[in-house]
């Protein structure tokens, strides 16, 4: 049958994957526009009822729904899809619609999931809590643990969920350990690769089945929409498309084509974003007001060699404890340094351009218990920072300076 679809550009096939996020999935309109365009209709009209049948019967062959595919969201998952070398990405309304869709569009009632303990708390919510109402068993290990995986993974599984380097304490798991005892339990890998952004971590070589986003933070990278994202092949892309399609948190086109503009300088921004949390986290480590300064690219993180391994560079986040002086409590000397600050803005949100600081303890993670706070390294003196576009010195500058503050 013949389609109606303007076709995408075609690029040399050599192309580099930074060409690829200028580029990849652009389809003009018919006007030739240089931009890509925002096609803002939830429907889409047919020359006679039989291509209204045709289109019904021929699925893809052309745009019916938005709820379905939308122009300009196909235009931001095909070029994601291009840069991480899926078969498919799925645009979605937010990051949890696409860590929802991507667990529970996979699995049934008597499966098994195997997930690390320190994960977005929405993300553990949806494995620990939603998950078991579905009659499906989630068993949480130590990520940084290869001896934990390896043991609940010695009885068959159906999936593995992980985050790396995790939130908000920065741990990193050994992808290609773990991806290798999933595959022998038979289990499917999905993993939630917001921390280390499609620039630093490429997960589909090291045989993630699934990697999902949280669009609203690197990919956007400037605080505007939210947005999320899942990659995944052919197979699983049949399963997963239909839930999508039947439950509908699809993405907006507007937020769409924001996030679409968002991938075309996100390798540049996380490149300079992680030059300046190398500089920050040095700085910081030779402060005496700050102690523990977890950040991967720094020689001192537990998992420094693994980190730089797996990853191309550190990262765009920093988590500390602040010192406590005399008299005060490690909470109020989180909250004097977070007040004194005047560049870097107090926020739970991360990955903007704008550096973002925020106390886990009584924002993220404020419903566990000290325990389990304490078991993911969340202690009352601890913050995390996300480090934006500023100019590093002036970052550095401002944290010094309330660190001293009186
Ligand atoms: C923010 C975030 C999410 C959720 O994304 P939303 O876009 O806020 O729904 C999931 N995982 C991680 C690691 C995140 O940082």
């Amino acid at each position: 049958m013949t389609t109606k679809l303007p076709q995408p550009d075609t690029l040399p096939e050599d192309c580099r994957p930074r060409t690829l996020m200028v580029h990849g999935g652009t389809r003009r309109s018919g006007f030739e526009e240089t931009s890509e365009a925002m096609f803002l209709t939830s429907g889409f009209v047919y020359d006679s009822a039989e291509e209204a049948e045709n289109a019904f019967a021929n699925e893809g062959s052309r745009f019916v729904y938005s709820r379905f595919r939308n122009p300009t969201v196909a235009m931001f998952e095909d070029r994601l899809a291009a840069y991480e070398g899926y078969e498919r990405c799925f645009g979605t309304a937010s990051g949890m619609a696409a860590v929802f869709a991507a667990v529970m569009g996979q699995l049934k009632a008597g499966d098994r999931i195997v997930a690390s303990r320190a994960l977005f708390g929405s993300c553990l919510y949806i494995v620990k809590e939603i998950a078991p109402r579905f009659g499906i068993e989630t068993v949480l290990v130590d990520g940084t643990d290869n001896a934990q995986w390896a043991e609940a993974l010695s009885r068959p599984a159906d999936m593995v969920f992980l985050e790396s380097p995790s939130n908000p304490c920065l741990d990193v798991v050994d992808l290609k350990t773990v991806v290798k005892l999933a595959k022998a339990a038979g289990a499917k890998v999905v993993v939630d690769n917001v921390f280390a952004t499609p620039v630093l971590q490429r997960l589909k070589p090291l045989g993630v089945d699934v990697t999902v986003y949280s669009a609203t933070k690197h990919i956007d990278g400037q605080g505007r929409c939210l947005g999320g994202a899942i990659l995944c092949d052919a197979e699983i892309a049949a399963k997963l498309g239909l839930f999508l399609r039947h439950t509908g948190p699809s993405m907006s086109p507007f937020n769409a084509w924001v996030l679409l503009k968002g991938l075309e300088t996100l390798e540049l921004r996380v490149k300079s974003q992680c030059d300046s949390a190398l500089a920050v986290a040095t700085a910081l480590e030779e402060s005496a007001s700050a102690a523990r300064v977890r950040y991967p690219g720094l020689k001192s993180h537990p998992q420094h060699d693994l980190a730089i391994r797996q990853m191309a560079a550190g990262g765009t986040l920093i988590c500390f404890d602040v010192v406590p002086r005399d008299g005060e409590t490690e909470k109020q000397a989180a909250y004097r340094v977070m007040n004194a600050l005047r560049v870097v803005k107090i926020s739970n949100n991360l990955g903007d351009s704008k550096s973002l600081i925020t106390h886990p303890a009584t924002t993220t993670h404020q419903r566990l218990t000290d325990e389990e706070r304490a078991t993911l390294g969340i202690l009352p003196g601890t913050v995390r920072l996300s480090v934006g576009l500023e100019d590093p010195a002036d970052l550095i500058t401002d944290l010094t300076r309330a660190l001293s503050a009186s």
